[in-house]
């Protein structure tokens, strides 16, 4: 394996690093090496930005904005917005709907959504999961029943990521429910204005309102609305899922977060540097050298993957990388000591004479436990892990 960038690459990482720095906002990219949440204005401003210049789809076909890289450019390209703090373009959009109309859906739908997909005039929701319906998700039972020119769809969906923000929500329906469990879903998009649907925010563990419930109640859809063919949605899931899963190893993330964590470490109100306590020390060169490898197995993927197919190492990215999410989140913890009590403490204008990190310490902690669960749960990659890679 080749460990080193061509001249070209340098020349493309260096293209990257300069727009990322530059043409996104200092008070965006501030927000996320800050680790604070993001207004809906904030993430829609940047992917604008990004879309104007055409890096918001880079994996998409070219006739609708995708570029034509290979899968190193995007992998740089995808590093550089992380070292940079710029936040990545909305995946619901991006990696997950997009692809799925882009591969499946009518010339119509194309051209009604894509354009608006990618700049983000359309903020997408994305409607899988259901109660009894996550990891065994073809067990889903929200239903679309055929009525003239319409479906009219009833049920509950959960966990609805940003939902509050959606503009319209790709769904995961009932539409054959004497067929065996998989063969009777379809995949229908949703206007969230529809009369008869109704989200309702759920609080999480940090106190924020990230995710969502979406209730329909006889719900009318255009039959229009339908990609690709009826009954046929377990197959597009299977692709969205694929994609879903090869974006979600936060690699440069967790390095930016480390980096930080390393400047906080000498900053930290505590008798001098702690990077001069071995304990502390050994801890962050362990996770350092973790990292590392794991930015290897990333690079591995990337040089293994084909046809636009995620290699199924892609499942050893999805784990490792939230894990390695979680450890640096509660390393910062430890850093903060007892000022990660005053949890929030900076938040709502209220001044606080802590410093910024150590009041969002144990927010991001809790907020963190999300990533061993979400895009498949860290017991099912290993499940995928144990069968597609180890043959066991
Ligand atoms: C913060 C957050 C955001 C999310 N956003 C969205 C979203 O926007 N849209 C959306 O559709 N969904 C979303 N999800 C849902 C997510 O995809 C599911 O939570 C996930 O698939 C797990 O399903 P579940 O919660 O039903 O847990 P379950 O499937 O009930 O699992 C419970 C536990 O059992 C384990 N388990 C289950 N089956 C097996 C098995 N066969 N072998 C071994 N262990 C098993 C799981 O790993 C887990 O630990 C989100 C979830 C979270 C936490």
């Amino acid at each position: 394996m080749r460990l080193e960038l061509s001249e070209d690459e340098v020349a493309f990482r260096q293209e990257m690093r300069e727009f990322f720095t530059t043409k996104v906002p200092e008070s965006i990219r501030d927000t996320v090496k800050g680790r604070h949440e993001l207004t809906k204005e904030q993430i829609v401003e940047s992917q604008q930005i990004l879309n104007d210049a055409g890096l918001a789809v880079p994996s998409w076909p070219e006739e609708w904005g995708g570029r034509d890289w290979s899968n190193l450019q995007k992998h740089i390209w995808y590093q550089e917005m992380d070292r940079a703090g710029v936040p990545h373009p909305l995946a619901f959009n991006a990696s997950m709907v997009g692809p799925v109309i882009a591969a499946f859906g009518s010339q119509e739908i194309k051209e009604r959504f894509l354009p608006k997909t990618a700049s983000l005039d359309i903020w997408w929701s994305q409607g899988f999961s259901e109660p009894d319906a996550g990891s065994d998700l073809a067990s889903l039972r929200t239903t679309a029943v055929r009525d003239g020119d319409d479906f009219i769809v009833n049920g509950q969906k959960t966990w609805t990521t940003l939902g509050q923000y959606g503009d319209w929500i790709f769904c995961l329906v009932r539409t054959d429910p004497e067929a065996k469990k998989q063969a009777g879903i379809s995949f229908l998009l949703i206007d969230m204005k529809s009369e008869g649907l109704e989200v309702r925010p759920i609080e999480l563990i940090d106190g924020g309102h990230e995710v969502n419930e979406v209730w329909f109640s006889d719900v009318r859809v255009p039959a229009e609305n339908l990609v690709g063919e009826l009954n046929k949605g377990w197959d597009y899931a299977k692709f969205l899922l694929g994609n879903e899963r090869a974006g979600v190893a936060p690699v440069g993330q967790v390095k930016r977060t480390l980096a930080s964590a390393k400047e906080w470490a000498k900053t930290a109100d505590r008798g001098g540097s702690l990077l001069e306590d071995p304990l502390t020390a050994a801890q962050v060169v362990e996770l350092e050298n973790e990292l590392l490898a794991l930015e290897l197995t990333a690079l591995r993927v990337v040089a293994n993957s084909a046809d636009g197919k995620p290699h199924p190492a892609s499942s050893v990215l999805k784990l490792k990388g939230t894990e390695l999410q979680q450890a640096v989140s509660e390393l910062v913890v430890d850093l903060a000591g007892p000022a990660s009590l005053a949890s929030g403490s900076n938040e709502n204008g209220t001044e606080s004479a802590l410093a910024d990190w150590t009041a969002q310490a144990s927010q991001v902690y809790l907020n963190h436990r999300k990533a061993s669960i979400y895009g498949g749960s860290n017991e099912i990659q290993r499940q995928i892990i144990a069968k597609t890679i180890l043959g066991l």
